[in-house]
């Protein structure tokens, strides 16, 4: 394959120029302290852009020689410069339309306020329809208040309403309906528990409106699909989050048509201010191949992909999805471990933890079917980015990576192993041997309701001490890349690096949340700079093109209110984005920055 070779091409530009004055840079920024993230982690002084490309990077001075009458300078007054964001991992159509829901915005609240809140959203969409469903989105359903309070259709039943709801937890792993909800979605006392779901019930064994996992579906099923209009919605109001997070490349972790169409409508307008990479799910659930799974993809990627990067952003279609299996949080349990969840055979006040029945379900591929469709990507020059919760799921997709690497398609694939919640130590070091990038949502890394109030208990002392292995990958010479998994958790990345930095929560979290997760210690700050940046580019296999500021480079940088470096380790969540660039453009600005 023939390649443009961008330095070849810079090259011959500069030697053609040589003698003649350089041409005049449409930017300047003087006066910074400009992180590269270059092969040193160097910091300079001054950037220039031209033509939305990085033409030099070094002090003031050399600067100054690029500007010309129509040069835009720009001092920083000794702010941050660093390279934009690289989220490796995220959905934005469903952050994106969940921006535009009912949103209890994933805070801890008592019952009454719960109520409140759902009610405020009643009353501002009066013009609904009584059949409507009214969709709540982001309860975060183990931080109601006090600890251990439920819910029940009850609780919905005493709003004034006449409209069926369903309030879906962040985590989805849960939905509460109201008994409007209930009898639409044709829960009955003797409705039996679906494979994989449960219908929570009362004393009486009357559903109480709470599903889990598979049995929401019974609800989910009569939600209608988002429309056309609400589709282009959901992906404005995803890349405005984007923007003003200082995110200049994401990864939309699973796609689907309609989302791709409606990122490409943006992009055909000039809307699309970051640069977007879509990773098609290949599922062999419903009698797919992994030769017909991966047509498919390769279909959709003749749609929607639109070819090499360039300066403008683009869309690129270069990944597939898998996943190995579910999520190790209760009550799912769905994360495959190696050793079995704990169960206790005591009572509450008198708990006794001991190994139960299940280690969690089988691998989602088996070894046969994960080989066969690893070459088959690795053939159709498609990296595959794995859903991997559980120390079992880790283990067999590493031993399927490292039979592809002996082929020569599959030494050539970049795979990407998503959460990695529990490794097992003997396979931390096999991330470097294998090459193969752990994507982490660095904000996991700390203590909260689903991880000290429970993991601690089913998990065991052993396993919890080494839970969300950030730095023991780093340690293990892992190259770890950043993955918000938006919206599992709010879109707030300044707060997930502070975690990767310090594994504490913030400090409101309360006072059984003080301290940090495991005895683990948080990533160098560089490390995880890094992590949200070059690594992640590496996976989107970007790295040449962005993730440091270096010349030849596309200009997608981000200007800071505060010094990463300089500032309480605490303080770094507080971290505003003040000014977005993408490809030399600004495509946000905030107040104080000009
Ligand atoms: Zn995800």
């Amino acid at each position: 394959m023939i390649k443009f070779s961008l330095s070849a091409a810079l090259a011959l530009c500069f030697s053609t120029y040589a003698q003649a004055a350089p041409a005049p840079a449409d930017t300047i920024y003087r006066n910074g302290y400009v992180y590269t993230v270059d092969a040193k982690d160097s910091v300079q002084q001054a950037l220039a852009v031209r033509a939305g490309r990085i033409v030099y990077v070094g002090d003031d001075a050399g600067a100054q020689a690029l500007a010309g009458k129509q040069t835009r300078v720009i001092d920083l007054q000794g702010r941050m410069l660093m390279p934009g964001l690289i989220d490796g991992h995220m959905h934005p159509q469903s952050g994106g339309s969940r921006l535009l829901n009912c949103s209890l915005d994933y805070e801890n609240l008592t019952v009454p306020q719960f109520q409140a809140r759902i009610q405020a959203c009643l009353d501002k969409d009066k013009k609904s329809d009584s059949k409507r469903w009214l969709v709540v989105v982001n309860w975060f359903q183990q931080g109601m208040l006090p600890e251990g309070v439920e819910t029940s259709a009850a609780t919905l039943d005493a709003l004034k309403t006449e409209r069926p709801i369903i309030v879906r937890s962040s985590f989805g792993h849960s939905s509460q309906l109201n008994s409007r909800g209930i009898a639409l979605a044709g829960i009955k006392a003797d409705t039996p528990d679906p494979a994989g779901g449960k219908i929570v019930r009362d004393a009486q064994g009357k559903a109480t409106g709470l599903l889990e996992d598979a049995a929401q579906d019974a609800a989910m099923n009569l939600l209608p699909a988002l429309t056309v209009a609400e589709n282009l919605a959901a992906s404005k109001a995803a890349l405005a989050a984007m923007r003003k997070q200082g995110i200049t490349t994401f990864l939309d972790a699973y796609t689907d048509p309609e989302t791709m169409t409606a990122f490409s409508t943006l992009q055909k307008q000039g809307k699309l201010t970051a640069r977007g990479h879509f990773a098609v799910l290949i599922d062999l659930d419903k009698g797919a191949t992994p030769k017909s799974a991966v047509a498919e993809l390769l279909k959709q990627q003749k749609q929607f992909d639109q070819g090499p990067t360039r300066v403008a952003p683009s869309m690129q279609v270069r990944h597939a999805k898998l996943f190995m299996d579910g999520v190790i949080s209760a009550p799912a349990f769905t994360g495959a471990m190696l050793e079995p969840y704990l169960v206790n055979q005591g009572t509450a006040q008198q708990p006794n933890w001991q190994p139960g029945p299940h280690n969690g379900p089988a691998n989602y591929f088996s070894p046969e079917a994960l080989t066969a469709t690893l070459n088959e990507l690795a053939a159709a020059r498609i990296d595959p980015h794995v859903h991997v919760d559980g120390d079992r799921a880790v283990r067999a997709t590493l031993d399927a990576i490292a039979a592809l690497r002996a082929t020569p398609a599959g030494a050539l694939v970049r795979p990407a192993l998503a959460h990695d919640e529990i490794v097992a130590p003997a396979d931390y070091a096999r991330f470097a041997q294998l090459d193969v990038t752990p994507v982490l949502s660095l904000q996991w890394g700390k203590p909260a309701p689903d991880t000290v109030g429970a993991l601690k208990d089913y998990m065991g002392p052993q396993r919890y001490a080494i839970v969300e292995p950030q730095s023991l990958l780093l340690d293990a010479g892992a190259r770890i890349a950043y993955g918000s998994d938006w919206p599992v958790d709010p879109l707030d990345i300044w707060f997930a690096l502070k975690v990767g930095v310090t594994r504490t929560a913030a400090p409101d979290a309360g006072k059984e949340y003080a301290g940090t997760l495991g005895p683990q210690p948080g990533m160098p700050r560089a490390a995880v700079l890094r992590a949200a940046t070059i690594n992640a580019a590496y996976t989107l296999r970007q790295e040449a093109l962005t993730g440091s500021l270096e010349v030849g480079k596309l200009a997608d940088m981000i200007v800071l209110d505060r010094n990463f470096f300089r500032i309480e380790a605490e303080d770094i969540a507080n971290i505003r984005v003040l000014q977005t660039m993408v490809g030399g453009k600004i495509v946000y600005q905030a107040d104080g920055m000009h």
